[in-house]
């Protein structure tokens, strides 16, 4: 009989392609399971440009990259809001390619390696009937937040309580329909959408049809740990029996490579950017606590007038930061000669910019004492792990839930979200940094804390991590 088989396919975006690496990694240590990674090749192209992730993955004789074409031209951004084109994109031209290559192609039930499970970003429907058509059972994989997709699955009610559209403009009024968020979420903290005027948008659309297929798969798994979500997780066992909650992915991962592997220190970059290591030097010189991180992550934009007002915000709190500016990351910037001479100058003299940086390491070094972040759920459990507080300035989809939980629920940092003001950036760093610093380190202790013991053997992500691996075992076509 064939050895059950894998086939991995991620949204094609950084955050994803890197949390699903991950959890490839961990299956490909517990042996005995055959990953097929489906990476666009766009994505594909641009790992083996910045990381060594060949090398790293030649070692596991059970796994294989596979390619397959997005649907977008190679020159189209893929970042801000073309993501909604790319979605497209894999719906119209990298979905009929994998159904006919687990149907009648390279891995199909008549060839050598059959898939026997498919694993997929939760956003992709059409896996569904792809799933049927062969007779192979479904794993949805959300890498996004729990908390996140839970107000998703809710959308349906709010639209029949009458709770959105939003009837008028007090963006601070509680919402009720979200089961187990009563007293907790705004109008604000819904995820951005729901901003929209009407129902006919596109992606409330596109969000009623997730929470009608992602049920039907045989199991949902989660980056997150139930010292952190617990509650939202037993909500998501009331639709689904099968919930598998294995993060944080980048610790799980790190902690089996050191007790697996003789060298304990092995790098797990992902990233489709190239990483500036310079900024680490920069880290040794600086004091211990004593920096602000900042970063918008992989797809996030903001305009010219909000990177002066964040720019204004850090040089007049007098804090050392580093930031990432992502080339394209702001929108109708052409030189950084457009730059403030003061701004330039203080930056010099307490600041360092790069344009990509090894986030993991630089979240774990001593002298990180907060992290200004747009709430990714990567970079939220990535700097929950390390126990540096956040203040939190998000984007879109999951990012708004993601922050009302940071500053409200977690108690781990600051909410800015739609505000963008130079003076409540000083406000906010000063209060994060000097005023309440211990507080918020403090419970940076306790949460890092939470995050180990998941991990570590006999923790609830562990045991999950065992559960899943063998579930996917027993699955056999
Ligand atoms: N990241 C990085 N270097 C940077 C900025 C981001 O390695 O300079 C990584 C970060 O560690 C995280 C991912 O990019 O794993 C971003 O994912 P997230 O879910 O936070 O946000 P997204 O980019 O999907 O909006």
């Amino acid at each position: 009989m064939a050895l059950p088989h894998v086939l991995i396919f991620p949204l094609p975006i950084q955050g994803p392609v890197n949390c699903m690496l991950k959890l490839a990694e961990l299956f490909c240590l517990h042996q005995e399971i055959h990953v097929t990674f489906l990476n666009s090749e766009h994505i594909q192209q641009r790992l083996l440009k910045c990381t060594d992730v060949q090398i790293r993955f030649k070692k596991y004789p059970n796994f294989k990259f596979m390619t397959i074409p997005d649907g977008l031209p190679e020159d189209n951004p893929r970042t801000g809001d073309q993501v909604r084109n790319l979605v497209k994109g894999v719906e119209d031209v990298s979905s009929p390619l994998l159904t006919e290559m687990v149907t009648s192609g390279l891995l199909s039930p008549n060839s050598e390696k059959p898939v026997t499970c498919l694993l997929v970003d939760g956003i992709f429907s059409f896996a569904v009937d792809i799933a049927k058509e062969v007779g192979i059972p479904l794993l949805y994989f959300d890498t996004i937040s729990p908390c996140a997709l839970w107000t998703y699955l809710c959308v349906p009610k709010l639209i029949e309580a009458g709770e959105i559209p939003f009837k008028g403009n007090d963006l601070d009024a509680l919402v009720n329909n979200v089961p187990g968020m009563e007293g907790v979420i705004r109008r604000r903290d819904l995820p951005s959408f729901c901003r929209a005027p009407d129902l006919n948008n596109p992606t409330i659309q596109r969000i009623i049809k997730e929470g009608k297929h992602i049920v039907q798969a045989q199991g949902l798994i989660f980056n997150t740990f139930e010292g952190l979500e617990g509650p939202i997780l037993s909500q998501f066992r009331t639709l689904c029996p099968k919930i598998y909650s294995v993060g944080p992915l980048h610790i799980h991962l790190k902690k089996s490579l050191s007790s697996k592997c003789s060298v304990p220190k092995t790098s797990t970059s992902n990233s489709i950017w190239k990483e500036d290591m310079s900024c680490m030097d920069w880290l040794d010189e600086q004091p211990n606590k004593s920096v602000l991180f900042v970063s918008i992550g992989s797809v996030a934009a903001m305009s010219k007038a909000q990177l002066l007002e964040i720019w204004y915000g850090l040089v007049n709190s007098k804090t050392r930061f580093l930031w990432v500016q992502r080339p394209g990351s702001v929108i109708g910037l052409e030189e950084n000669n457009d730059i403030p001479i003061e701004l330039s100058k203080s930056t010099k003299e307490r600041g360092c910019i790069v344009s990509w940086a090894p986030q993991e390491e630089v979240l774990a070094h001593p002298s990180i004492g907060g992290f200004l972040t747009h709430c990714g759920w990567n970079s939220t459990l990535e700097s929950i792990v390390e126990g540096v507080p956040m203040i939190c300035w998000p984007y879109f989809v999951d990012q708004q839930v993601n922050s009302r939980y940071v500053g409200e629920v977690w108690k781990l940092g600051l909410d800015m979200k739609d505000v963008c003001d130079r003076a409540i950036v000083e406000k906010m760093v000063r209060e994060m940094m000097e005023v309440r610093k211990i507080e918020f380190l403090e419970r940076g202790r306790e949460m890092r804390n939470l995050a180990i013991e998941s991990v570590n053997e006999g923790g609830s992500s562990y045991k999950d991590l065992d559960r899943l691996v063998e579930d996917i075992r027993l699955m056999r076509i």
